[in-house]
C-alpha cells in the first residue's frame, strides 16, 4: 500500500480547490499546508471513516 495519498481540499482562505498529496503515516495528527493559489497556511486535520480519507481544513487563525 502506498503510504501517500491525493486529497482534495477547499482553501478556508480563497476557497479553491486543489489536491495535497499527504502521507498516510502522518495521520495522526494535524499539519499545516500553504495553498497553491493564496500561499496562506491552512490546517490540516486528517481522517479515514470508512476507509475514505477525508481531510478537514481550518485557517489557521481560528
Ligand atoms: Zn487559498
Amino acid at each position: 500500500m502506498n503510504p501517500e495519498e491525493p486529497v482534495t481540499i477547499s482553501c478556508p482562505y480563497c476557497g479553491e480547490s486543489q489536491v495535497k498529496v499527504v502521507d498516510l503515516a502522518d495521520m495522526t495528527g494535524e499539519y499545516i499546508e500553504d495553498c497553491e493559489v493564496c500561499c496562506q497556511p491552512m490546517i490540516l486535520v486528517l481522517s479515514m471513516p470508512a476507509n475514505k480519507l477525508t481531510a478537514t481544513v481550518t485557517r489557521e487563525d481560528e
